[in-house]
């Protein structure tokens, strides 16, 4: 039974069959749910379906989720089997722990048809999220009828499934064999990963709006800048480590700091779970590096009044690195 969640507009299916019989095999008496705030108001109904359905207590995480990378740990030592919605696994796993993925039931023939005219390649590589995997054949077929050769890159480092892309991996897109990429999917994050991860052409189509457009990354990168030179001025930084299992980087941040410290900055080790600008407010501190998903310094840069960093721009800050050589900072 594959149960369509459409909390957010559109339909997202999750196989709770299987997490069902799974439930029921293993014999256990209690039971831990989480998913992304995307998908949480389904919970409940969820929790109500897979209790009347095997008699296990079902707890659901209350704290917020932003990926794969954040399993509820607290709660996981509470129960016999944990259940992640939403996500693919990522390279480390548990048997305690299982991923029920969810896919978009959405037809993307109209959204390639309608980035064909964008494409200047006649070998184009494709990426996607987990949501839309199950579609790239049939995207391949859309791009052979216009006489375009389609690539789906390997999966590899930290994701599951060949052409998919995560916010802070896109090794599928730049190993693909091709220069140019097409990402199906919503939002700018990922394909402005790509573009900047990659250094390769690419178009990004939205498989609801059927939106087509061509990721220019000069933006972001005279932003982040702007904000380099900004943390230029400050002494005191923050070197940032999430307690988020998949996020937690303590060997870069020791690196960062001995760095740091070597240039002459006072660097403090922060640890913490989920990052917002109130946590940083009483530290003294009057710039940062973030060690934790990028997204926290490159998608809410907007949101803290003192310049976050990733771990490379803080090397481009201490003329480590040259601004020629910026990187786009994944976890792989
Ligand atoms: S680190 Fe960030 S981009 Fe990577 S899986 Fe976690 S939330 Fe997603």
């Amino acid at each position: 039974m594959a149960k369509a969640l459409s909390t957010i507009g559109y339909s997202l299916n999750v196989d709770m069959l299987d997490a069902i019989e799974r439930i029921r095999r293993s014999g256990v008496k209690r039971i831990g749910i989480q998913a992304p705030e995307g998908l949480k108001r389904a919970l409940p109904e969820i929790a109500k379906e897979i209790s009347e359905n095997t008699g296990v207590d079902v707890i659901v995480s209350g704290d917020p989720c932003f990926g794969a990378c954040d399993i509820d740990l607290a709660l996981c030592d509470e129960v016999d089997l944990f259940f992640h919605l939403g996500h693919s696994e990522l390279g480390e796993s548990s048997a305690k722990i299982i991923y029920l993925e969810a896919r978009m039931e959405v037809d993307i023939n109209e959204a390639v048809e309608k980035a064909v005219p964008y494409l200047k390649s006649k070998r184009v590589g494709l990426a996607t999220t987990v949501q839309h995997v199950h579609k790239l054949a049939q995207a391949l077929g859309v791009l052979k009828d216009h006489e375009i050769e389609g690539f789906i890159g390997s999966a590899l480092c930290r994701v599951k499934y060949p052409g998919q892309v995560l916010g802070c991996c896109y090794c599928s897109a730049r190993y693909v064999e091709a220069d140019e990429i097409l990402f199906i999917g919503t939002g700018k994050f990922h394909p402005l990963g790509i573009a900047l991860a990659t250094g390769k052409r690419v178009v990004a189509t939205d498989p609801i709006t059927c939106e087509v457009s061509l990721i220019d990354p000069d933006p972001i990168l005279r932003q982040r800048f702007g904000t380099i030179t900004r943390a230029k001025r400050a002494t005191k930084f923050a070197i940032l480590v999430s307690k988020k299992p998949g996020q937690r980087r303590w060997q870069l941040a020791i690196h960062i700091k001995e760095l740091g410290n070597a240039a002459g900055r006072k660097m403090v080790l922060i640890y913490l779970d989920n990052i917002e600008p109130d946590r940083l407010l009483n530290l003294g501190i009057e710039a940062a590096v973030s060690t934790a998903c990028p997204r926290v310094a490159l998608d809410d840069a907007a949101k803290y009044k003192i310049p976050i960093l990733t771990p490379s721009e803080f090397e481009i800050l201490l003329g480590l690195r040259q601004w020629e050589d910026y990187t786009f900072d994944e976890i792989i």
